[in-house]
């Protein structure tokens, strides 16, 4: 008899071993509470929320908002759980922890395939699929065997990001496109200061408010990584001699070099998305947002990833897995939740769905199941796959990250409408193919 192994029962864990077990396959579910806790896990039940209570927008014109109308169309146990345990939280659909963890054990626990075995494992267990769900705060046991399976490179503890902007929210008539000393063409995206501009930004970052550090990441080391308000701190002219020096780039409007300069780098392969290059920073998502939007060209930018840094354990998917969250090298292996580069409760969950949905499709003997990239779950499982990905980070769902459909609507918000109602008719399509699965 076939059984599906799934390591760690937090969101993604959880929600994959639903969707094999309502098909009627045995799944053994490892999880190490309550004999051991990761450092920001403290509940014994399942799927615990380790930080905020809110998962995010509930409306279609957002992204995160369509994911989950999504994964709610292909009968998802953590939207159900989330649907039926929310709170008053405006446009956001935000839940009752303790609620929303004790539906998902109970649920979990009362199916009478899955099996529930406690304890810390630091390997793969027997079994004819496996699915490894351990979370960004994965047991040392365990990363240690990851590392050895995937390679030193290609697993990573820390997570150190610039701030990602779409490109459309870029005020072009401020910013220009070039290269330093004109090399590679008009590769990145120029905002140029002069010296008043630079005061206002410089005196801003000085005096932003830092986000709360962990206390288990406080001894974590930035490997020559130096968050930009700790360059500021250093001195007022520090930057300009870092990521913000003006060095082989003249602004062609006005001729003349300017004092400093902040540059924006491709992120994308369709060029929607920048990010903004030596930005990484500790400073709070709002500060991010009033002080990062003083630069010259950013006054209206829309932030669709705050920078980070905080220990995140994750691999380096695009070399490593394919668009159904399975291990390239070896089809008996999965990796699903935060560990494959997807951030953010729900895009935890997306990949939980889609590597128990493969999983299930691999013992049924049935096709495998890619969700198309103008969907937001084929546009998450895409991007953590993409092999011309280079420097791989860790990303919330976004409309960025779509291959949008072609709907020739020039308003933002009409336009994500449009696109969210095309999307939403795919995924009915698929559901109606995989939703009488069953063994
Ligand atoms: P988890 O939900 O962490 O589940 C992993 C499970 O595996 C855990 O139950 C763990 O005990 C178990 N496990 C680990 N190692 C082993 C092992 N060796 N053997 C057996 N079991 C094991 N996202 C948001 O959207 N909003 C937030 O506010 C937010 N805050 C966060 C705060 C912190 C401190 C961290 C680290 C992350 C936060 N995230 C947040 C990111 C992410 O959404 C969550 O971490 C999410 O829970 C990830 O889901 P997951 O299923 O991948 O992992």
């Amino acid at each position: 008899k076939a059984t599906v192994n799934v390591i760690g029962a937090g969101l993604a864990g959880c929600e994959a071993a639903y969707q094999l077990a309502k098909r009627g396959i045995s799944v053994r579910l490892y999880e190490m509470k309550p004999q051991k806790y990761s450092p920001a896990h403290h509940s014994e039940n399942f799927a615990e929320l380790v930080c905020s209570n809110s998962l995010r927008s509930d409306q279609l014109e957002n992204a995160v908002g369509l994911l989950k109308e999504e994964l709610r169309t292909m009968d998802s146990l953590v939207m159900k759980a989330a649907d039926s345990t929310r709170v008053p939280a405006g446009g956001a659909l935000a839940v009752d922890r303790e609620g929303f963890a004790e539906y998902i054990t109970k649920s979990i626990r009362a199916m009478d395939n899955i099996e529930i075995i406690h304890g810390e494992q630091t390997g793969i267990p027997e079994g004819d699929i496996a699915i490894v769900a351990t979370g960004p705060l994965t047991s040392e046991g365990m990363s240690g065997f990851i590392r050895e399976m995937v390679g030193e490179d290609y697993l990573h503890f820390f997570d150190a990001a610039a701030p990602i902007v779409t490109c459309e929210s870029i005020n072009m008539e401020k910013a220009f496109r070039a290269a330093r000393y004109g090399r590679g063409s008009d590769d990145y995206i120029n905002c140029p200061m002069d010296r008043e501009e630079y005061e206002v930004f410089y005196n801003a970052l000085a005096g932003a408010e830092l986000a709360e550090v962990k206390d288990f990441e406080k001894k974590m080391v930035f490997e020559g990584c130096m968050p930009i308000e700790s360059m500021a701190q250093r001195g007022k002219d520090t930057m300009r001699f870092g990521p913000l020096k003006p060095v082989g780039l003249m602004d062609a409007r006005t001729n003349q070099k300017p004092y400093a300069v902040v540059q924006l780098r491709q992120d994308n392969k369709n060029g929607t998305l920048y990010n903004i290059v030596g930005f990484q920073t500790h400073l709070k998502w709002p500060e991010q947002k009033r002080v990062f939007s003083l630069i010259p060209g950013l006054e209206n930018a829309e932030f669709v990833r705050f920078g980070v840094m905080h220990r995140n354990t994750y691999i380096n998917s695009p070399k490593l897995l394919d668009n159904t969250y399975k291990l390239r090298k070896n089809p008996s292996i999965y990796f699903a939740g935060q560990i494959t580069g997807v951030e953010g409760y729900i895009e935890s969950t997306s990949s939980g769905f889609v590597a128990g949905l493969n999983a299930a499709a691999g013992i049924l003997g049935k096709d495998r199941v890619v969700f198309p990239a103008n969907t937001a779950i084929g546009a998450l499982s895409n991007y953590i796959s993409d092999a011309s990905v280079k420097n791989f980070q860790p990303m919330n769902v976004n409309f960025g990250l779509f291959n949008n459909f072609d709907t020739g609507i020039r308003d933002k918000r009409k336009r994500n409408a449009e696109n969210a109602v095309r999307s939403l008719a795919l995924i009915s399509e698929i559901n109606e193919t995989v939703k009488n699965w069953i063994k």
